[in-house]
C-alpha cells in the first residue's frame, strides 16, 4: 500500500486529464488519440514513448474496428505493460544477491539531491534486513555533507562505513571499502560517488578510476552501476540519465521522490528510453519508502 500513495498524486493527476480528454466520447477515434497524446506527454512519459503507446493503441484499433473508451484503460495498461516487459524481466519481486559473486558491489551515480544518500541508506537497511553483512563506501569526498549523511544513515541501519576526510580521492575510499569488505567477508558493498556532472569528461574519468581501482580488490566489480533519479525532475531526469549512461554503463535504476509528484509517468518513459531496468523506486523519506521494482505491482497501482 505504500506503492498505492506513492503514486496516488500521479494518478489523481493522471485520471483527471484522461478524464477530461474522453469526455464525451464513446469511441476511441483520432481526437481521443491526439488528446491521450497529450495526456501521456503531460503526465512525463516522454515524446517517443508516449508515440510507442499511440501506435500500439491505433493498431488495436485498425484491427478491432471498434474499440469504446471505456476499453482504453484496459488497453494502456497493457500497452504500458508491454513496454516495461520489454527492459524489466520477469520475475523482479525481490533483488538477491548472486551467490557467486561476494561481495557484491553496487556503485551509486546521480547529481546532488536526487536522493543519492538516502537511497544508499534504505537499500543497505534492506539488505541488512535480508540478513547480507552490508559496507558502505563514502565515495562522494567532493562534498562533507555527503560523507556526514552517510554516516548518519550507517549509524541508524547500524552497517559499517569506510570513509576518509573531504578532498581525498575516491578510488581510494573505494579500495579501502572493498578491502575492508573481503576482509570482514562482508556480501554486499554500497559505494556513493560524487555527482558532479558539469564536466562529462571529468565524471567519466572519474567513474572509470573508482572501478578500476575496485578491481584491483576484487575483480569485475563493481557488478551494478545504479543511476538515481529524482522522478519528481520529470525531464530533468531524462537528461541525466542520458548524461550518465554516455558517462558510465549504468546497469539499473532507482528513480526517486514518486510520491511527492504526479510525474510518475518518467518511470515508463525512463526505462523504455534507455533501456535499463529500473531496479527500485522511492516512495518516501523514510527508511522503508523504497521498493523494488514490480512492474506488475506498477501498472496495477496505478490503474486500479
Ligand atoms: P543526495 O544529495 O542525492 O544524496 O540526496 P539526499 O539523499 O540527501 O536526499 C535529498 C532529499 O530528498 C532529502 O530530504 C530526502 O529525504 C529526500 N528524499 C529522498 N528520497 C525520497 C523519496 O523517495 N521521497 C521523498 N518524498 N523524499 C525523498
Amino acid at each position: 500500500e505504500t506503492l498505492d500513495k506513492g503514486l496516488e498524486k500521479s494518478k489523481t493527476s493522471f485520471f483527471g486529464k484522461l478524464g477530461k480528454a474522453v469526455a464525451g466520447k464513446s469511441k476511441v477515434d483520432d481526437d481521443v488519440l491526439d488528446n491521450l497524446e497529450e495526456v501521456l506527454v503531460a503526465s512525463d512519459v516522454g515524446v517517443n514513448t508516449t508515440l510507442k503507446i499511440i501506435k500500439g493503441i491505433e493498431a488495436r484499433v485498425a484491427k478491432d474496428k471498434y474499440v469504446g473508451t471505456d476499453e482504453l484503460n484496459e488497453i494502456l495498461r497493457e500497452e504500458i505493460a508491454r513496454l516495461l516487459s520489454e527492459t524489466n524481466s520477469g520475475e523482479d519481486v525481490e533483488f538477491t544477491i548472486p551467490k557467486d559473486k561476494k561481495p557484491y558491489v553496487i556503485m551509486v551515480v546521480g547529481v546532488n539531491g536526487v536522493g543519492k544518500t538516502t537511497t544508499i541508506g534504505k537499500l543497505a537497511y534492506q539488505f541488512k534486513k535480508q540478513g547480507y553483512k552490508v559496507v558502505l563506501g563514502a565515495g562522494d569526498t567532493f562534498r562533507a555533507a555527503a560523507i556526514d549523511q552517510l554516516q548518519i544513515w550507517a549509524d541508524r541501519v547500524g552497517v559499517p562505513i569506510i570513509k576518509q576526510q573531504m578532498g581525498s580521492d575516491p578510488a581510494s575510499v573505494a579500495f579501502d571499502t572493498l578491502s575492508s569488505a573481503v576482509k570482514s567477508d562482508a556480501d554486499v558493498v554500497i559505494i556513493d560517488t560524487a555527482g558532479r556532472l558539469h564536466n562529462k569528461i571529468n565524471l567519466m574519468n572519474e567513474l572509470s578510476k573508482v572501478s578500476r581501482v575496485m578491481q584491483k580488490v576484487v575483480p569485475d566489480t563493481p557488478n551494478d552501476v545504479l543511476l538515481v533519479l529524482d522522478g519528481s525532475t520529470g525531464q530533468n531526469a531524462f537528461e541525466q540519465a542520458k548524461q550518465f549512461t554516455k558517462a558510465t554503463n549504468v546497469t539499473s535504476l532507482a528513480v526517486t521522490k514518486l510520491d511527492g509528484t504526479a510525474k510518475g509517468g518518467v518511470v515508463i518513459g525512463i526505462s523504455d528510453q534507455f533501456k535499463i531496468p529500473v531496479r527500485y523506486i522511492g516512495v518516501g523519506e523514510g527508511i522503508e519508502d523504497l521498493q523494488v521494482f514490480n512492474k506488475y505491482e506498477f501498472v496495477d497501482s496505478f490503474f486500479s
